[in-house]
């Protein structure tokens, strides 16, 4: 019997072989939970899977690409053979191509929805009906300040939206089983996902202009564990941005941010 806040508690996270997802790995292990760490690189995951076991912790990794349903029906099937049940789904596998909208081809507008959107429909729609059997769930999904304020790139844009259409949905329709279902949108967080950016002098000034900087994932990591906690008992169809003060604020440049003269 482990001890923590996720005790023996079935949580399965998506694109957890880097990142974010990751962070949410370790940190939910750590916290005593059991881990499938889900995602479309297999190497990737058994690796974090691995440093889960190899410091006590509990976790099982899963090759998954979320947006084909047999390899998510797969997935969530075989933790609920391993572990019996699912307490927990991070909606958390994501991909960015930042275009604009005429540099926006069919293919990267299918390849962004259906990983960005689809893959969290077809993720929640798998793990629902063993939620509802046990009438206790919670799902986060990972969603982004694209989905609030316009800054990255058009089909980004529309499935961070979508999921914070999705997750109000899924929170009206899942609250009489006793399933809470939260996002959280993180601003610009250092991570594999934005490598190259943060190698240009683009990332000095969006690190200036948001009120508190670039975002660590600890800082993601810890609202994902507190909205799949016990602790959020009465929180659900939210989106809290954790975004330094990103979407909250208009920087008009740094003359204009010198107060008191
Ligand atoms: P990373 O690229 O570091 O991690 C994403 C993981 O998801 C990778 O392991 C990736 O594998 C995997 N993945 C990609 N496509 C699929 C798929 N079809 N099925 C399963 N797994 C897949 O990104 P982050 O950790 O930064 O991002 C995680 C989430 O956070 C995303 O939803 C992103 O939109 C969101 N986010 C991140 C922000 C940031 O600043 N970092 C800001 C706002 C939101 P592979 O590497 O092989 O592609």
């Amino acid at each position: 019997m482990s001890t923590g806040r996720f005790a023996d508690q079935v949580i399965i996270v998506t694109g957890g072989g880097s990142g974010l997802g990751e962070d949410y790995c370790l940190a939910f292990a750590r916290e005593g939970g059991h881990v499938i760490c889900a995602d479309i690189d297999r190497d990737a995951a058994i690796r974090v899977a691995d440093s889960i076991t190899a410091a006590g912790g509990i976790a099982m990794a899963v090759k998954c690409d979320v947006t084909k349903a047999d390899e998510v029906d797969h997935m969530v099937q075989k933790t609920i053979r391993t572990y019996g049940r699912v307490d927990v789904l991070i909606n958390n596998a994501g991909i960015i191509r930042r275009r604009s909208l005429v540099g926006t081809t069919e293919e990267d507008w299918d390849r962004e929805i259906d990983t960005d959107l689809k893959g969290p429909f077809l993720c929640a729609r798998a793990v629902a009906p063993s939620m509802m059997e046990r009438r206790k769930g919670a799902i986060v999904n990972i969603s982004s300040v694209a989905g609030i304020v316009g800054c990255i790139s058009t089909a980004y844009a529309a499935s961070k939206a979508g999921i914070n259409g999705l997750t109000r949905q899924w929170a009206l329709e899942l609250a009489p089983h006793g399933i809470r279902v939260n996002s959280v949108a993180p601003g610009y967080t250092a991570t594999p996902i934005n490598e190259k950016l943060r190698q240009t002098p683009a990332a000095t000034q969006i690190g200036e202009s948001i009120p508190l900087g670039w975002g660590k994932p600890a800082h993601i990591t810890a609202a994902v564990l507190f909205l799949a906690a016990d602790e959020a008992a009465y929180i659900t169809g939210q989106t809290l941005a954790v975004d330094g003060g990103l979407t909250t604020t208009v920087d008009l440049g740094p003359d204009y941010r010198t107060f008191d003269r």
